[in-house]
């Protein structure tokens, strides 16, 4: 009966709550959640596949000017040639993309639906001859990369409303069964000169919850802590949130200070995050490390609990709302122009 649930029952979903050894940590739950999420993406693929239109992209639309170029596709702003609409295009190469993976980036963007602070993906998949491509909504102001100046950062007010829109967009994908897993300045696009609006792009990486997946290649700052160690299963570590929380801490830390809070999240090998996680457990003001001066107590408030070594202990994205409208960095001239760790434009 609806709302009566037997002892039995209710023993069942406790232990769905639990997080198990077996499974890598995660919880039945959670497992389910990204069971639902990879089954519907699969499902979105299979349409979508059919209903590719097969042409080559100037036939249908006029170059404009290129809007970007990442690791894996260029990012062009056109106009249909009909209508004149403008639009984002990224093209993938054939060379280096799988019909597979177009199909999955596609798709994560479709089911992301309308959020206003992520990029929208217009139903429009096209394939070439040499290459696979989608459309999107166009930002026009670039990336966040272009808007922290080094060794200072953003001015609090932008940053404290990237950090509010950036979280939410982080949530609503959480919420959907799934983790973004790419979050840096280079994937947040401007809306406007006075950077108040920010979107999210590039699911190229994102994948559903519980999805088993080893580092490949050496850590960055944003590479969370336990994706750094021996994975808890031979296969490899079941993802979470938690690893976007990880990331966004990071990007709040180059938002506020102009640099990278470490290279690396290895404590043997990084002193930087050695000291960090060193101040950590002593919890002591005279042991925070340098780069951290300029930043108030709010802020590393906000920021041990996005940082937490343990991703079960981590806070979540949402935990940023808690803390806007309260002083993130010292007032200029008390620290807060640090020179330590690598710039963020230094990569
Ligand atoms: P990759 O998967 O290769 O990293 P991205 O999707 O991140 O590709 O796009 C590469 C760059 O193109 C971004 O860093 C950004 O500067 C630009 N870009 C991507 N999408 C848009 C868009 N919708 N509007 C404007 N610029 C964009
Ligand atoms: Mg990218």
């Amino acid at each position: 009966m609806p709302g009566k649930h037997s002892e039995e029952e209710l023993e069942a979903e406790a232990a769905d709550d639990e997080p198990r050894e077996d499974l890598g940590g995660l919880t039945t739950q959670e497992l389910r959640q990204g069971q639902e999420a990879a089954l519907a993406l699969e499902d979105m693929m299979a349409l979508s596949a059919q209903t590719l239109v097969r042409a080559e992209v100037d036939e249908l639309y006029q170059g404009v000017r290129p809007l970007g170029q990442g690791r894996f596709g260029r990012v062009l702003l056109v106009t249909h040639r009909q209508k004149g609409t403008p639009m984002a295009l990224k093209q993938l190469p054939k060379a280096s993309t799988t019909l597979r993976g177009f199909l999955y980036e596609f798709c994560v963007g479709l089911s992301l639906g309308v959020h206003s602070a992520i990029v929208a993906t217009y139903g429009i998949g096209i394939e070439s001859a040499d290459s696979y491509s989608f459309l999107t909504e166009p930002v026009l102001h670039g990336d966040l990369i272009a808007f922290i100046q080094p060794k200072v950062g953003l001015p609090q007010p932008a940053a404290q409303r990237c950090a509010a829109q950036l979280a939410s967009a982080l949530e609503h994908i959480h919420a959907q069964g799934l983790v973004y897993r790419d979050l840096k300045p280079e994937n947040v696009l401007v809306c406007d000169p006075a950077c108040q609006r920010v979107k999210l792009t590039d699911f190229g990486h994102t994948r559903p919850r519980g999805t088993l997946l080893r580092l490949a290649g050496p850590p960055i700052p944003y590479t969370a802590p336990e994706l750094c160690g021996p994975p808890p299963l031979p296969e490899g570590l079941p993802i979470q949130p938690a690893l976007d929380a990880w990331a966004l801490g990071v990007l709040l830390f180059c938002l506020l200070t102009g640099y990278f809070p470490w290279d690396q999240p290895l404590q043997d090998a990084d002193p930087f995050y050695g000291d960090f996680v060193a101040w950590l457990a002593s919890g002591q003001p005279q042991d925070r490390p340098q780069p951290w001066f300029g930043l108030t107590p709010t802020a590393d408030a906000l920021l041990w609990g996005l940082l937490d070594p343990h991703p079960r202990k981590r806070c979540p994205v949402s935990s940023v709302r808690h803390y806007l409208g309260q002083p993130w960095r010292q007032q200029e001239g008390t620290g807060a122009e640090g020179d330590e760790g690598d710039q963020v434009d230094g990569e």
